[in-house]
């Protein structure tokens, strides 16, 4: 018995005034989504707790079934992992944005321009031979991740994630200077380390002739890294152990890959996989109807929705939930046939007229031979409520499936 889930992220909605009340989900003609809940059983899920807005790291650590307060790593360890960086216990890990300062070492854009992957990813290249002198035993890695964001690894002993973050998520002020958030001699070491690190990566980024060449274009230059999210590798049993499966995760955004790859999912590369709305999701789908014939549990992230979404755009997110539906036809026959479980959802609300994430919860359903079918017939965030799942949180949603594949063990005699 095996299963698929499918989250869109971002997926739950409020009623719309562009839709004229409906939310994008109502407005959708979804026809397979609908297919789902009307064979399925259907509920809503706090996916936090209710009213929480979940973060998308938090709220994959609970639809994979941990706990987030008790296990969440910061940011950062998810980032690295999702570029590929082999992070080891002790490593803190920190997402980077490239952003612009004045001479006056005021960030005037956080992105400067919006540099191009290309870009950013050889002046990534100059970064890594940074050395810290300040701190002994302490090793830097930088990676390129997309378009202006980047990751940096501090690796080495006693170093702590405790420190602030350089970013302020502002223009218009300087960065903040790295400080530690405890009293710690680690936290006190990585501050210092970062610092160091900044400091010689402001003064390589504004040499570097890519950046001098950009400011004779009348373009910005990316002359400074905003780094936030410091993390660590979380202390955590893979999923693949506590359910004793083999599971495969299939995502185009480097964060998801991340939060898969530190609960033990196998990642799935899909060419064309980006995480945005023209992500190659025909591709993704072929890999998760051949990923099933040799694993048991396959998730598949689709980012398009929270997308448009932050866009403020529900007309738009009506369109790409009709695609999602039109796209995931194939796998949804190759799941009834086989008789494998499938679950959808997302992993929290994002609003398209607030454009940022709510804690309302968001619509489930779950189709599959041994379910309790209810009368639900459309997946959208009210016909669900209805549902035979009625309300659960996400941390329920992988032992519900794993149930169904006879991977409970029995509590008590
Ligand atoms: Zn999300
Ligand atoms: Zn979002």
């Amino acid at each position: 018995m095996k299963a698929v889930l499918i989250v869109c992220d971002g997926l739950g909605d409020r009623p719309t005034r562009a839709l004229r009340g409906l939310t994008p989900l109502q407005a959708a003609r979804a026809d397979t989504l609908n297919r789902i809940a009307s064979e399925g059983e259907c509920g809503i899920m706090d996916v936090i707790a209710p009213g929480q807005p979940p973060g998308s790291d938090t709220a994959h650590l609970a639809l994979f079934g941990y706990d987030p307060y008790a296990c969440y790593p910061g940011r950062g360890a998810f980032e690295a992992l999702g570029v590929g960086v082999e992070l080891q216990p002790g490593d803190v890990a920190f997402r980077c944005n490239f952003g612009t300062v004045n001479d006056d070492g005021i960030v005037i854009d956080r992105r400067a321009g919006r540099i191009s992957s290309e870009e950013a990813r050889q002046l990534a290249e100059a970064l890594k031979d940074i050395r810290i002198e300040s701190v002994s035993g302490v090793q830097v890695i930088f990676h390129h991740s997309s378009e202006h964001r980047g990751v940096l690894v501090l690796r080495g002993e006693g170093l702590s994630r405790c420190v602030s973050d350089v970013d302020t998520h502002k223009a218009g002020v300087k960065p903040a200077v790295p400080q530690p958030l405890d009293d710690s001699p680690e936290a006190e070491r990585t501050a210092k380390a970062l610092r160091e690190f900044l400091e010689k990566a402001g003064k390589i980024l504004a040499e570097h002739p890519l950046n001098l060449e950009r400011v004779k274009r009348g373009l910005l230059p990316a002359n400074i890294l905003l780094p936030r999210g410091a993390g660590t590798l979380p202390k955590i049993e893979p999923i693949t152990r506590i359910w004793g499966i083999r599971a495969a995760a299939i995502a185009g955004g480097g964060l998801y890959k991340g939060v898969a790859r530190a609960v033990g999912f196998d990642l799935i590369q899909v060419p064309g996989a980006n995480g945005t709305v023209n992500t190659n999701l025909r591709g993704k789908v072929e890999a998760a109807i051949r990923a099933l014939d040799s694993y048991d549990l396959v998730f598949l992230h689709v980012k398009a929705t929270d997308n448009v979404s932050h866009d403020k755009n529900p007309v738009k997110k009506v369109e790409v939930i009709e695609w999602i539906s039109r796209e995931l036809t194939p796998l949804v026959e190759k799941v009834t046939s086989e008789e494998y479980y499938l679950a959808i959802t997302g992993d929290h609300t994002t609003p398209s007229e607030v454009g940022e994430h709510r804690g309302d919860p968001v619509p489930i359903a779950i189709m599959g031979p041994d379910v309790r079918r209810d009368d639900v017939k459309r997946f959208d965030e009210i016909s669900c409520a209805r549902g035979s799942l009625c309300r659960i949180r996400g941390t329920d949603l992988m032992r519900i499936l794993m149930n169904y594949l006879g991977r409970v063990p029995l509590f008590g005699e």
